[in-house]
Protein backbone atom coordinates (compact mmCIF):
# COMPACT_ATOMS: atom_id res chain seq x y z
CA UNK A 1 0.00 0.00 0.00
CA UNK A 2 1.80 2.95 -1.11
CA UNK A 3 -0.19 5.37 -0.59
CA UNK A 4 -1.70 8.93 -2.66
CA UNK A 5 0.96 10.41 -0.61
CA UNK A 6 4.62 10.68 -0.27
CA UNK A 7 7.54 12.06 1.81
CA UNK A 8 9.03 14.98 -0.23
CA UNK A 9 12.39 13.98 -1.33
CA UNK A 10 15.71 13.97 0.81
CA UNK A 11 13.60 13.67 4.01
CA UNK A 12 12.80 10.63 6.33
CA UNK A 13 10.39 9.46 8.60
CA UNK A 14 11.65 8.54 12.03
CA UNK A 15 9.61 5.66 12.85
CA UNK A 16 8.74 4.25 16.12
CA UNK A 17 10.73 1.37 16.50
CA UNK A 18 13.46 3.62 15.50
CA UNK A 19 12.86 6.49 17.44
CA UNK A 20 14.68 5.17 20.56
CA UNK A 21 17.46 5.59 19.41
CA UNK A 22 17.50 8.97 18.55
CA UNK A 23 15.94 9.84 22.03
CA UNK A 24 18.95 7.88 23.54
CA UNK A 25 21.44 10.44 21.63
CA UNK A 26 19.51 13.71 23.14
CA UNK A 27 19.29 12.13 26.32
CA UNK A 28 23.26 11.54 26.10
CA UNK A 29 23.89 14.82 24.68
CA UNK A 30 21.73 16.44 27.66
CA UNK A 31 23.58 14.41 30.01
CA UNK A 32 27.16 15.73 28.86
CA UNK A 33 26.29 18.84 28.52
CA UNK A 34 24.67 19.08 31.98
CA UNK A 35 28.08 18.22 33.32
CA UNK A 36 29.85 20.82 31.63
CA UNK A 37 26.91 23.57 32.79
CA UNK A 38 25.83 23.94 29.18
CA UNK A 39 21.78 24.93 28.82
CA UNK A 40 19.46 24.35 26.22
CA UNK A 41 18.33 27.18 24.06
CA UNK A 42 15.54 26.74 20.99
CA UNK A 43 15.61 28.89 18.56
CA UNK A 44 12.87 29.29 15.72
CA UNK A 45 13.14 27.04 12.63
CA UNK A 46 13.02 29.86 10.42
CA UNK A 47 14.61 33.07 10.03
CA UNK A 48 15.18 36.24 8.16
CA UNK A 49 17.53 34.81 5.29
CA UNK A 50 19.69 37.81 5.73
CA UNK A 51 20.58 36.41 9.06
CA UNK A 52 22.50 33.67 7.52
CA UNK A 53 23.79 36.01 4.10
CA UNK A 54 25.50 38.20 6.92
CA UNK A 55 27.24 35.28 8.71
CA UNK A 56 27.72 32.50 6.73
CA UNK A 57 28.66 34.47 3.52
CA UNK A 58 27.29 35.64 0.66
CA UNK A 59 29.69 33.27 -1.22
CA UNK A 60 29.12 30.29 0.80
CA UNK A 61 27.34 26.99 -0.94
CA UNK A 62 24.98 27.06 2.13
CA UNK A 63 23.77 30.78 0.86
CA UNK A 64 24.51 30.42 -2.79
CA UNK A 65 22.97 26.74 -3.66
CA UNK A 66 21.76 25.10 -0.51
CA UNK A 67 19.08 27.14 1.84
CA UNK A 68 15.60 26.93 1.01
CA UNK A 69 14.54 30.33 0.98
CA UNK A 70 10.96 32.05 0.55
CA UNK A 71 8.88 34.44 0.99
CA UNK A 72 5.75 34.56 3.12
CA UNK A 73 1.92 36.29 2.73
CA UNK A 74 3.55 39.89 3.82
CA UNK A 75 6.56 39.29 1.10
CA UNK A 76 9.56 38.74 4.25
CA UNK A 77 12.83 36.90 2.95
CA UNK A 78 12.55 34.12 5.34
CA UNK A 79 15.02 30.70 5.48
CA UNK A 80 14.86 27.62 6.66
CA UNK A 81 17.82 27.05 9.20
CA UNK A 82 20.58 25.73 7.52
CA UNK A 83 23.07 25.76 10.72
CA UNK A 84 22.50 26.60 14.68
CA UNK A 85 25.39 28.87 14.91
CA UNK A 86 23.84 32.19 13.68
CA UNK A 87 20.04 31.59 15.18
CA UNK A 88 21.91 31.14 18.31
CA UNK A 89 24.23 34.50 17.83
CA UNK A 90 21.26 36.44 16.70
CA UNK A 91 19.07 35.36 20.26
CA UNK A 92 22.39 36.14 22.42
CA UNK A 93 22.63 39.62 20.85
CA UNK A 94 18.80 40.60 20.59
CA UNK A 95 18.20 39.10 24.14
CA UNK A 96 21.35 40.94 25.62
CA UNK A 97 22.47 37.39 26.80
CA UNK A 98 25.57 38.56 27.94
CA UNK A 99 24.50 41.77 29.87
CA UNK A 100 26.25 40.78 33.19
CA UNK A 101 29.58 39.46 31.60
CA UNK A 102 28.84 36.35 31.92
CA UNK A 103 29.78 33.58 30.14
CA UNK A 104 26.24 32.12 27.52
CA UNK A 105 27.06 28.38 27.84
CA UNK A 106 24.08 26.93 25.08
CA UNK A 107 23.48 23.96 23.44
CA UNK A 108 20.61 22.98 20.67
CA UNK A 109 19.17 20.09 19.15
CA UNK A 110 16.75 20.09 16.09
CA UNK A 111 16.59 20.25 12.71
CA UNK A 112 18.60 21.83 10.09
CA UNK A 113 17.87 22.09 6.36
CA UNK A 114 19.80 22.07 3.35
CA UNK A 115 18.70 22.00 -0.84
CA UNK A 116 21.41 19.44 -1.55
CA UNK A 117 21.22 16.63 -3.96
CA UNK A 118 20.06 13.67 -1.64
CA UNK A 119 22.06 10.47 -0.81
CA UNK A 120 23.15 8.33 1.78
CA UNK A 121 23.20 10.02 4.91
CA UNK A 122 22.48 13.32 3.48
CA UNK A 123 19.02 14.76 3.79
CA UNK A 124 17.74 17.86 3.02
CA UNK A 125 16.27 18.64 6.85
CA UNK A 126 18.61 16.59 8.98
CA UNK A 127 18.71 16.55 12.83
CA UNK A 128 21.75 18.80 14.52
CA UNK A 129 23.29 18.97 17.74
CA UNK A 130 25.67 21.22 18.92
CA UNK A 131 27.16 23.92 21.97
CA UNK A 132 28.14 27.69 21.71
CA UNK A 133 30.62 29.14 24.23
CA UNK A 134 29.89 32.42 23.99
CA UNK A 135 31.62 35.23 25.42
CA UNK A 136 35.59 34.26 26.31
CA UNK A 137 38.94 34.18 24.45
CA UNK A 138 40.34 32.04 27.00
CA UNK A 139 42.06 29.02 24.84
CA UNK A 140 40.98 26.64 27.74
CA UNK A 141 37.46 27.45 26.62
CA UNK A 142 38.14 25.93 23.28
CA UNK A 143 39.55 22.88 25.44
CA UNK A 144 36.31 22.36 27.25
CA UNK A 145 34.00 23.11 24.16
CA UNK A 146 36.55 20.35 22.52
CA UNK A 147 35.79 18.28 25.50
CA UNK A 148 31.69 18.50 25.30
CA UNK A 149 32.32 16.54 22.23
CA UNK A 150 35.36 14.16 23.12
CA UNK A 151 32.90 13.16 26.17
CA UNK A 152 29.96 12.73 24.23
CA UNK A 153 31.29 10.04 22.13
CA UNK A 154 32.88 7.90 24.51
CA UNK A 155 29.39 8.04 26.65
CA UNK A 156 28.09 6.50 23.31
CA UNK A 157 30.53 3.91 23.41
CA UNK A 158 32.59 5.32 19.80
CA UNK A 159 36.13 4.49 20.26
CA UNK A 160 36.94 4.86 16.64
CA UNK A 161 37.38 8.67 16.17
CA UNK A 162 40.35 10.63 16.15
CA UNK A 163 40.19 14.46 17.21
CA UNK A 164 42.22 16.79 14.53
CA UNK A 165 42.61 20.38 15.70
CA UNK A 166 43.83 23.46 13.49
CA UNK A 167 44.14 27.34 14.19
CA UNK A 168 42.70 29.24 11.13
CA UNK A 169 44.03 32.37 12.65
CA UNK A 170 42.59 35.89 12.84
CA UNK A 171 41.99 38.57 10.17
CA UNK A 172 45.52 39.76 10.70
CA UNK A 173 47.18 36.68 9.56
CA UNK A 174 44.74 35.83 6.73
CA UNK A 175 46.17 38.45 4.62
CA UNK A 176 49.09 37.41 4.23
CA UNK A 177 48.32 34.04 4.46
CA UNK A 178 45.54 34.92 1.47
CA UNK A 179 48.07 36.10 -0.75
CA UNK A 180 50.08 33.27 -0.35
CA UNK A 181 47.42 30.61 -1.31
CA UNK A 182 46.29 33.35 -4.20
CA UNK A 183 50.10 32.85 -5.46
CA UNK A 184 50.17 28.93 -5.03
CA UNK A 185 46.98 28.39 -6.86
CA UNK A 186 47.01 30.91 -9.70
CA UNK A 187 50.08 28.64 -11.22
CA UNK A 188 47.06 25.60 -11.49
CA UNK A 189 44.53 28.06 -12.14
CA UNK A 190 43.38 26.48 -15.81
CA UNK A 191 43.03 23.02 -13.54
CA UNK A 192 40.60 24.47 -10.51
CA UNK A 193 37.10 23.75 -10.91
CA UNK A 194 34.79 26.67 -11.56
CA UNK A 195 33.80 26.75 -8.17
CA UNK A 196 37.30 27.48 -6.89
CA UNK A 197 37.85 29.72 -9.94
CA UNK A 198 35.43 32.20 -8.13
CA UNK A 199 36.99 31.17 -4.67
CA UNK A 200 40.46 31.89 -5.94
CA UNK A 201 38.95 35.77 -5.99
CA UNK A 202 36.02 36.04 -3.50
CA UNK A 203 37.70 33.60 -0.72
CA UNK A 204 41.18 31.95 -1.17
CA UNK A 205 40.96 29.92 2.30
CA UNK A 206 37.99 27.69 0.98
CA UNK A 207 40.01 26.43 -2.21
CA UNK A 208 41.51 23.95 0.95
CA UNK A 209 37.85 22.89 1.52
CA UNK A 210 37.29 21.74 -1.92
CA UNK A 211 35.45 18.26 -2.79
CA UNK A 212 36.33 18.41 -5.93
CA UNK A 213 39.27 15.75 -6.69
CA UNK A 214 41.41 17.04 -9.01
CA UNK A 215 41.03 20.52 -6.22
CA UNK A 216 42.07 17.95 -3.78
CA UNK A 217 44.95 17.28 -5.47
CA UNK A 218 46.60 20.70 -6.00
CA UNK A 219 45.64 21.57 -2.58
CA UNK A 220 47.68 18.85 -1.00
CA UNK A 221 50.61 21.14 -1.23
CA UNK A 222 49.48 24.50 -0.95
CA UNK A 223 50.91 26.88 2.09
CA UNK A 224 49.41 25.83 5.56
CA UNK A 225 47.70 28.80 7.41
CA UNK A 226 50.20 27.19 10.55
CA UNK A 227 53.55 29.14 9.08
CA UNK A 228 51.10 32.17 8.79
CA UNK A 229 49.91 32.66 12.56
CA UNK A 230 50.71 35.89 13.96
CA UNK A 231 52.36 36.35 17.72
CA UNK A 232 49.17 36.17 19.49
CA UNK A 233 47.23 33.11 17.46
CA UNK A 234 50.59 31.17 17.59
CA UNK A 235 50.02 31.32 21.85
CA UNK A 236 46.43 30.89 21.77
CA UNK A 237 46.88 27.72 19.67
CA UNK A 238 49.83 26.56 21.90
CA UNK A 239 47.75 27.02 25.32
CA UNK A 240 44.59 24.63 23.57
CA UNK A 241 47.02 22.22 22.91
CA UNK A 242 48.39 22.49 26.40
CA UNK A 243 45.01 22.98 28.06
CA UNK A 244 43.86 19.59 26.05
CA UNK A 245 46.77 17.45 27.09
CA UNK A 246 45.81 18.64 31.03
CA UNK A 247 42.39 17.03 30.08
CA UNK A 248 43.98 13.95 28.69
CA UNK A 249 42.57 14.40 24.94
CA UNK A 250 44.54 13.32 22.21
CA UNK A 251 44.72 15.10 19.51
CA UNK A 252 46.70 15.22 15.61
CA UNK A 253 47.07 18.80 14.21
CA UNK A 254 45.96 18.44 10.77
CA UNK A 255 46.58 21.95 8.91
CA UNK A 256 44.31 21.21 6.23
CA UNK A 257 40.64 21.94 8.52
CA UNK A 258 39.45 25.18 7.27
CA UNK A 259 35.53 24.93 7.86
CA UNK A 260 33.43 25.97 5.37
CA UNK A 261 31.98 29.55 6.70
CA UNK A 262 32.76 33.02 6.95
CA UNK A 263 32.90 33.52 10.46
CA UNK A 264 35.61 31.20 11.57
CA UNK A 265 38.82 31.91 13.84
CA UNK A 266 41.59 30.56 15.12
CA UNK A 267 41.14 26.90 16.63
CA UNK A 268 39.14 24.65 14.59
CA UNK A 269 38.82 21.01 15.02
CA UNK A 270 36.66 17.89 13.48
CA UNK A 271 35.99 14.58 14.92
CA UNK A 272 36.77 12.19 12.16
CA UNK A 273 35.79 8.44 12.32
CA UNK A 274 37.95 6.70 9.51
CA UNK A 275 35.58 4.32 8.47
CA UNK A 276 32.50 5.93 7.22
CA UNK A 277 33.98 6.97 3.79
CA UNK A 278 34.31 10.48 2.23
CA UNK A 279 31.16 11.71 4.69
CA UNK A 280 33.56 10.95 8.00
CA UNK A 281 33.53 13.97 10.21
CA UNK A 282 31.23 13.02 13.17
CA UNK A 283 31.47 16.51 14.66
CA UNK A 284 32.74 19.57 13.36
CA UNK A 285 33.82 22.99 15.29
CA UNK A 286 35.14 26.46 16.17
CA UNK A 287 36.20 29.60 16.60
CA UNK A 288 34.11 32.57 15.60
CA UNK A 289 35.45 35.87 17.43
CA UNK A 290 33.82 37.83 14.97
CA UNK A 291 30.53 36.79 14.23
CA UNK A 292 28.51 38.70 17.23
CA UNK A 293 29.84 41.86 16.26
CA UNK A 294 29.35 40.94 12.53
CA UNK A 295 26.10 40.31 14.01
CA UNK A 296 25.01 43.61 15.35
CA UNK A 297 26.28 42.89 19.12
CA UNK A 298 29.59 43.83 21.29
CA UNK A 299 32.89 42.68 20.22
CA UNK A 300 32.35 39.04 21.98
CA UNK A 301 34.33 36.06 21.08
CA UNK A 302 32.51 32.70 20.89
CA UNK A 303 33.49 29.21 20.09
CA UNK A 304 30.99 26.02 19.39
CA UNK A 305 30.80 22.53 17.37
CA UNK A 306 27.42 21.29 15.68
CA UNK A 307 27.34 17.37 14.66
CA UNK A 308 24.23 15.26 12.87
CA UNK A 309 22.82 12.35 14.82
CA UNK A 310 22.01 10.64 11.29
CA UNK A 311 25.76 9.89 10.72
CA UNK A 312 26.43 9.30 14.30
CA UNK A 313 23.69 6.50 13.72
CA UNK A 314 25.94 4.89 11.19
CA UNK A 315 29.19 5.39 12.93
CA UNK A 316 27.28 3.49 16.23
CA UNK A 317 25.86 0.72 14.07
CA UNK A 318 28.94 -0.30 12.56
CA UNK A 319 30.57 -0.91 15.79
CA UNK A 320 27.66 -2.49 17.09
CA UNK A 321 26.73 -0.37 19.85
CA UNK A 322 23.48 -0.54 21.62
CA UNK A 323 21.28 2.60 21.72
CA UNK A 324 19.99 1.89 25.60
CA UNK A 325 16.67 -0.09 26.04
CA UNK A 326 14.20 0.01 23.23
CA UNK A 327 10.66 1.51 24.70
CA UNK A 328 8.65 -0.99 26.38
CA UNK A 329 5.82 -0.78 28.57
CA UNK A 330 6.93 -2.25 32.35
CA UNK A 331 3.95 -4.52 32.24
CA UNK A 332 1.50 -5.85 29.94
CA UNK A 333 -2.29 -6.27 31.54
CA UNK A 334 -3.91 -9.89 30.24
CA UNK A 335 -7.55 -10.03 32.09
CA UNK A 336 -9.70 -13.00 31.42
CA UNK A 337 -13.69 -12.31 31.34
CA UNK A 338 -16.27 -9.12 30.94
CA UNK A 339 -16.22 -8.38 35.15
CA UNK A 340 -12.21 -8.96 34.45
CA UNK A 341 -12.11 -6.42 31.55
CA UNK A 342 -14.05 -4.38 33.56
CA UNK A 343 -11.49 -3.77 36.83
CA UNK A 344 -8.97 -4.13 34.68
CA UNK A 345 -9.76 -0.56 33.20
CA UNK A 346 -9.36 1.01 36.83
CA UNK A 347 -6.37 -1.32 37.88
CA UNK A 348 -4.61 -0.03 34.51
CA UNK A 349 -5.25 3.81 35.26
CA UNK A 350 -4.13 3.03 39.00
CA UNK A 351 -0.95 1.32 37.50
CA UNK A 352 0.05 4.68 35.52
CA UNK A 353 -0.76 6.89 38.58
CA UNK A 354 1.97 5.25 40.35
CA UNK A 355 4.53 5.32 37.71
CA UNK A 356 4.08 2.23 36.81
CA UNK A 357 3.99 1.87 32.72
CA UNK A 358 1.29 -0.39 31.36
CA UNK A 359 -0.78 -1.42 28.75
CA UNK A 360 -3.88 -3.58 27.85
CA UNK A 361 -5.10 -4.74 24.80
CA UNK A 362 -8.63 -3.72 24.63
CA UNK A 363 -9.93 -5.31 21.85
CA UNK A 364 -8.70 -8.81 21.96
CA UNK A 365 -10.37 -11.21 24.35
CA UNK A 366 -8.62 -14.92 24.41
CA UNK A 367 -5.11 -15.75 26.58
CA UNK A 368 -3.55 -16.62 23.12
CA UNK A 369 -3.95 -13.35 21.59
CA UNK A 370 -3.32 -11.24 25.14
CA UNK A 371 -0.60 -13.13 25.14
CA UNK A 372 1.03 -12.88 21.30
CA UNK A 373 0.51 -8.96 22.52
CA UNK A 374 2.16 -8.68 25.61
CA UNK A 375 5.23 -10.85 23.91
CA UNK A 376 5.23 -8.19 21.46
CA UNK A 377 5.55 -5.40 23.61
CA UNK A 378 8.41 -5.87 24.98
CA UNK A 379 7.18 -5.78 28.45
CA UNK A 380 9.32 -7.31 31.15
CA UNK A 381 6.22 -8.63 33.05
CA UNK A 382 2.53 -9.70 32.80
CA UNK A 383 -0.13 -9.52 34.98
CA UNK A 384 -2.91 -12.15 34.62
CA UNK A 385 -6.63 -11.57 36.05
CA UNK A 386 -9.33 -13.58 35.93
CA UNK A 387 -12.73 -13.16 37.29
CA UNK A 388 -12.10 -15.80 39.69
CA UNK A 389 -8.81 -13.92 40.92
CA UNK A 390 -10.65 -10.66 41.42
CA UNK A 391 -13.22 -12.72 43.79
CA UNK A 392 -10.00 -14.10 45.78
CA UNK A 393 -8.49 -10.55 45.75
CA UNK A 394 -5.26 -12.01 43.54
CA UNK A 395 -3.53 -11.52 40.25
CA UNK A 396 -1.11 -13.32 38.54
CA UNK A 397 2.42 -11.73 37.97
CA UNK A 398 4.33 -13.35 34.99
CA UNK A 399 8.00 -12.87 34.71
CA UNK A 400 8.04 -12.87 30.73
CA UNK A 401 11.84 -13.64 30.58
CA UNK A 402 11.71 -16.63 32.73
CA UNK A 403 8.00 -17.39 32.47
CA UNK A 404 7.93 -17.75 36.44
CA UNK A 405 4.27 -16.93 37.41
CA UNK A 406 3.19 -16.12 41.06
CA UNK A 407 -0.29 -15.34 43.09
CA UNK A 408 -0.22 -12.05 44.59
CA UNK A 409 -2.35 -10.32 46.78
CA UNK A 410 -4.01 -7.10 44.51
CA UNK A 411 -3.43 -5.26 47.45
CA UNK A 412 0.46 -5.69 47.66
CA UNK A 413 1.05 -5.55 43.62
CA UNK A 414 1.56 -1.89 43.20
CA UNK A 415 4.44 -1.91 46.20
CA UNK A 416 5.68 -4.97 44.67
CA UNK A 417 5.91 -4.13 41.75
CA UNK A 418 7.77 -0.86 42.03
CA UNK A 419 10.16 -2.71 44.47
CA UNK A 420 11.10 -5.37 41.23
CA UNK A 421 10.95 -2.81 38.71
CA UNK A 422 13.05 -0.25 40.57
CA UNK A 423 10.65 2.67 40.24
CA UNK A 424 11.50 5.32 43.13
ZN1 LIG B 1 46.11 36.13 14.03
ZN1 LIG C 1 37.50 23.06 -6.74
Amino acid sequence: MAGKYQIPRGTFDILPEDSYKWQYLKNTFREVTRMFNFKEIVTPIFEKSELFERSVGVSSDIVQKEMYKFKDKKGRILALRPEGTAPIVRSYVENNLGRDGDLSKLFYIGPMFRYERPQKGRYRQHFQYGIENIGSENPYIDAEVIAVGFNFLKKLGLDNFELQINSIGCPNCTLDYNKALVKYFSSYYDELCSDCKIRIKKNPKRLLDCKVESCKKIALNAPSMLDYLDDECEIHFKKVQENLSKINIPFKINPRIVRGLDYYTKTAFEFIDNNLGAQNTLIGGGRYDGLVKQLGGNDVPGIGFAGGFERLIVSMEKEGLQFGREQSPDVFLVTLGEEAKEFGISFLSKLRNNRISAEISIDKNSLKAQMKAANKSKAPFALILGDNEIKKEEITLKNMETGFQELVKLADIVEKLLQILKIK
